[in-house]
């Protein structure tokens, strides 16, 4: 059955609430997330935006030596110099420390980092924040979040402004706790789980947008599986221009979640169609290269005239289509040729690998109103969305 799955933006803010306060009180799955991964920062300042938060001010072996209440709009200056971190509030010294930690009181707490680089616009971010030293003189820090409220950051990052329906973020966020539960330990030797940089998942603070929040939340422990039962990884590329690719003809390894499918959704969009123009003389010295006796007139003609109108095909007279689409930068593997003049004419569609879902696929589905686990089940075969225990399954 299809459904409307528009909700009035009342209503959804309105249901976020609800999640975020029904899920208090419950043990709320926290995940450790090492933020400004990618930069040196020395120096760092923090302001409470929401809720109630208090400063614990450690020394060796994680002794509490201060703890100090926080006020709304307070200013906490956070320094690294001489193997220490300095503290100071609303202008005032407190003292140097080796560890300090930002902790969130009850529910819905947020605050404001901005960071001695003027590259980085400041950032909100949900609940904890742990500081400690790098290389004697960084800053090391470490966001400790709601695991719904980090993959909200995630979506946010990610996806938003490419539509705003619903089931399109609930099944992104699914994707994304997919992601979370296969990776976790990535980075267990440096003491978090996953950083904010697209080695992991871009991550740049928390979700505020509605839709985005809802699609988390309303997910809560769902990943999808595959018939086995096991978590997948949930590969996706931007528009496979009618036909899905089989992951045995890109990376050379099938899986059973992973196959080629006519994918009609994929017809349209603003990634569906290229087009690229090589020179007939440089085309044919690329397969001549490659052995080919480009000479003999029937190969002649099939370098002129390949078409996968009837589907999606694997080489181009021996040559792989991922080779080739490497070697000339193509969007895709998808293409047909044209002899023009001079020149052969690529007609390509898609974008990307081909490889699981098609996001632009998957929007056009949402939009036309199947349901988030329609769209996982049309685009990996025999998937299923399953309920599973976060807690539990993050360990
Ligand atoms: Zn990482």
């Amino acid at each position: 059955m299809r459904k409307n799955n528009k909700i009035h933006l009342f209503t959804q803010l309105l249901l976020v609430f609800f999640f975020v306060f029904s899920s208090f009180g419950l043990k709320a799955q926290k995940i450790d997330v090492r933020i400004f991964s990618t930069n040196k920062i020395k120096e760092i300042s923090l302001v409470p935006s929401f809720g109630n938060y208090v400063l614990q001010l450690k020394k060796g072996n994680n002794k509490i030596e201060k703890e100090i209440e926080l006020n709304r709009k307070d200013i906490i200056k956070i320094q690294a110099k001489n193997n220490n971190i300095g503290i100071s509030i609303n202008d005032s010294l407190i003292g140097d420390y080796e560890k300090v930690e930002l902790l969130s009181q009850g529910l819905m707490n947020f605050f404001k980092i901005s960071t001695d680089n003027s590259d980085i616009k400041p950032r909100h971010y949900d609940d904890n924040l742990i500081i400690t030293l790098k290389n004697g003189n960084e800053l090391f820090l470490i966001n400790n979040v709601e695991l719904e409220s980090y993959i909200s950051g995630v979506v946010q990052a990610e996806t938003w402004g490419a539509t705003k329906n619903v089931d399109f973020f609930k099944l992104q966020a699914i994707c994304v706790r997919n992601y979370i539960m296969r990776n976790a330990k990535k980075h267990s030797k440096e003491d978090f789980q996953l950083c904010d940089d697209v080695h992991c998942q871009a991550y740049k603070g928390r979700a505020n947008k509605a839709e985005v929040i809802f699609g988390a939340y309303d997910s809560k422990g769902e990943v999808i599986v595959d018939s086995l039962g096991n978590i997948i990884e949930t590969l996706f590329h931007a528009n496979s221009g009618g036909y899905t690719e089989s992951s045995e003809n890109v990376w050379g390894r099938p899986f059973s979640h992973l196959l080629g499918k006519r994918d009609t959704f994929s017809m349209g969009g603003k990634s569906y169609l290229w087009e690229k123009y090589i020179k007939l003389k440089d085309w044919k010295r690329y397969f001549k290269d490659k052995g080919i006796d480009v000479r003999n007139d029937s190969i002649e003609n099939i370098l002129v005239n390949f078409s996968q109108k009837d589907g999606r095909k694997k080489d181009l007279l021996g040559v792989p289509l991922v080779q080739i689409r490497k070697d000339f930068n193509l969007r895709s593997t998808f293409f047909d040729c044209k002899e023009w003049g001079s020149e052969v004419k690529l007609e390509g569609r898609g974008y990307g690998h081909g490889v699981g879902m098609s996001q632009q696929g998957a929007i056009i589905m949402c939009e036309q109103g199947y349901e988030y686990w329609q769209v996982i089940e049309f685009y990996y075969t025999g998937a299923k969305v399953k309920r599973v225990d976060e807690e539990k399954e993050f360990k």
